[in-house]
């Protein structure tokens, strides 16, 4: 499938980048551009920025950035291919699609997504239709879940054995090494293949689209020596970390309602659903990550946590909570009563009692103060202090400072404590998370900077000595101008320079790039030219270069107020141009210079002198030219 790259800059430009990450980040006008709390990295002071004019964004924390269909795909963890089309359907733009190109990737997904689709289908006869089946069905049974349910979430059942699932495997011609890949089937040191979820109960799991991913298989015989639940393992197309169980169904109800209920596994998910409550979703088979808040998030900034009422299930929960609270997320904790999972209470108490639990969530101050009380801690006055610095340190991850200021009142009220007792105490913490993330962006920058730096250093050691710091930074100011893509200031810039005038071996291919694109189109934007750049280091070396403030056009700015943005750009176009231009006339004058003090050639020297001769005169007409 591929989509000709000027339907692609259509689609591209028919939308407005600050638009559509506003329907997903907080943006606020700052000098020409937007800046946000960046939603690839956590942080507290935005380094996020999105450029109105330029079309594009940029973190300054974490380094992410690029064109609209960048962030759609960084944003919805999605293919570039459907950012494309999200966007265009968004926009009304019909895309033609040539079937037969289809990408490599792309077609290994859709093997994959069909493997998986076929073994789904499998499973499911297996349970409905199998003797053995009966099994599986009776402890359905016994957990209260009717065929419909089960019809619904493609649960299924492995028959056990080895070899059944290789057999179907082979009788459908689906390919067995990508079996092996998705984790279906094993492979024994000695080559031999065998089925991997015999005598299991089948739990598949769907993207939030609804394709299935990954397979979880749940023991049913009590004397099953092996793990209670296995997973497949992760694949092309199945990141754990990145799926929350349940999503594709519950989306919907999510957004409904503004509120999503978090438990901990598959059955407690399918027992409510069953009962009615469908705002549901399950962490399963790991402790929640950032990249699923990340995708609650799409959907909902209230979360209820339900979890089991055990100490891992307390651990989780207090876990949990502070991985929401990075990520902005209002988040509150309903307990269960003692010995109950959400599975047995809602078969017990029905779905209004349940529902009834639901509104006495407790916030989560309230949730970790009862527990710090359960232990005892708040008895002795040294625990105490430890406890009630426990209690700020997740108020200190909130980012909304109105909301940080009344939880600590909350707690002083509670407590019986001095307000400014708590503050002080905050503010510590809050000190620790700034030099957390400072530290952290200072490790992307480094980083990133030696990656630019391998890049302009390698001309420097290919025998290019005439290279100077000066010249270097006009290099780069020069690239900079190109890529603001304004037609008067390339024209300009084309007009007085050429490819072999750059030096460094980045900023002449970059050059090149641009210089091509120009006179091919001869109309160009910033962000269709960034999107040219295949290599990140580039695309990364570029896009902080477009971001960076121009040395000198603020003093334009403020030495010639009248005049508009883009004749103050043009001039200073002009200015760093001649600049340039003259600087490497100097260079070639020195060296001329040194030359004449060494040689003894009368015929050499004269022609030295005259070149020099010459060479002034060029600069008299440059500037003459340039200036003003
Ligand atoms: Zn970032």
């Amino acid at each position: 499938m591929r989509i000709p790259e000027s339907k692609i800059e259509e689609i591209r430009t028919s939308v407005n980048i600050v638009d559509i990450i506003s329907e997903f980040v907080q943006l606020r006008k700052r000098g020409k551009n937007y800046v946000g709390l960046c939603p690839f990295h956590s942080e507290k002071t935005p380094s996020f920025t999105v450029s109105d004019e330029k079309q594009i964004f940029h973190c300054f924390g974490c380094h992410t950035g690029g064109n609209v269909f960048k962030f759609l795909t960084e944003y919805h963890k999605i293919s570039f291919l459907e950012a494309v089309q999200e966007l265009a359907e968004q926009q009304g733009i019909a895309i033609e699609f040539d079937k037969a190109e289809y990408s490599e990737q792309q077609s290994e997904q859709e093997v994959l997504y069909d493997i998986n689709t076929e073994a789904a289908k499998y499973f499911l006869n297996n349970l409905l239709n199998d003797d053995e089946g009966e099994f599986a069905r009776k402890y359905l049974q016994s957990r209260n879940i009717k065929t419909q349910t089960l019809r619904s979430f493609g649960l299924g059942y492995a028959v056990r054995g080895w070899e059944n699932f290789i057999n179907y495997a082979k009788s459908r011609n689906l390919n067995l090494d990508k079996c092996i890949q998705l984790g279906l089937i094993g492979k024994t040191s000695e080559g031999k293949l065998y089925d991997k979820f015999p005598g299991r109960l089948i739990f598949p799991i769907f993207s939030p689209n609804g394709r299935v991913v990954a397979f979880a298989g749940r023991v049913m015989d009590p004397n099953e020596t092996g793990a209670k639940y296995i997973n497949s393992p992760e694949s092309l197309i199945y990141i754990k970390g990145r799926i929350l169980y349940g999503l594709s169904f519950a989306k919907d109800d999510i957004r409904r309602l503004d509120k999503a209920i978090l438990v901990e596994g598959y059955m407690d998910l399918i027992s409510l659903y069953q009962s009615g409550i469908k705002n549901v979703v399950a962490v399963s088979g790991t402790a929640l990550t950032d990249d699923q808040v990340q995708l609650l998030s799409r959907y909902t900034k209230n979360v209820v946590l339900l979890f089991d009422a055990d100490t891992a299930g307390i651990k989780a929960s207090m876990r949990s909570i502070e991985i929401l609270l990075k990520r902005d997320m209002e988040v509150k904790i309903v307990s269960l009563p003692k010995d109950e999972d959400p599975d047995s209470f809602v078969n017990k108490y029905g779905r209004e009692e349940f529902e009834e639990l639901v509104k006495k969530a407790e916030n989560f101050l309230e949730y970790e103060t009862k527990y710090y009380e359960s232990l005892g801690r708040f008895d002795d006055p040294s625990t105490a202090a430890d406890a009630i610095r426990e209690l700020v340190k997740p108020v200190a991850l909130i980012n909304d400072e109105l909301k940080r200021n009344l939880l600590i009142k909350n707690i002083a009220q509670k407590f019986n404590l001095r307000e400014k007792l708590l503050e002080s105490e905050l503010d510590k913490q809050l000190v620790q998370i700034k030099k957390f993330e400072k530290s952290n962006s200072r490790i992307f920058q480094s980083r990133k900077a030696e990656d630019a730096e391998s890049i302009i250093v390698n001309p420097l050691a290919n025998g290019s000595p005439e290279i100077t710091p000066l010249l270097y930074n006009l290099e780069k100011e020069i690239l900079k101008l190109l890529f603001e893509a304004e037609k008067p200031v390339a024209e300009l810039i084309f007009n007085y320079l050429q490819p072999e005038d750059f030096t460094a071996e980045l900023n002449r291919e970059l050059f090149e790039l641009v210089k091509e694109e120009f006179e091919n189109k001869q109309e160009f934007t910033t962000s269709g030219l960034i999107g040219l750049l295949k290599d990140e280091t580039k695309e990364t070396f570029v896009r902080e270069l477009t971001f960076d403030k121009y040395s000198v056009s603020s003093n334009w700015e403020e030495r010639f107020p009248s005049i508009t943005a883009e004749m103050t750009l043009l001039k200073f176009a002009k200015d760093t141009v001649m600049k340039f231009y003259l600087g490497r006339i100097d260079k070639r004058i020195q060296s001329n210079r040194r030359e004449i003090e060494l040689t003894d050639d009368e015929s050499k020297l004269l022609e030295l002198m005259k070149n020099n001769n010459e060479l002034e005169r060029e600069k008299k007409r440059i500037r003459e030219a340039l200036s003003g």
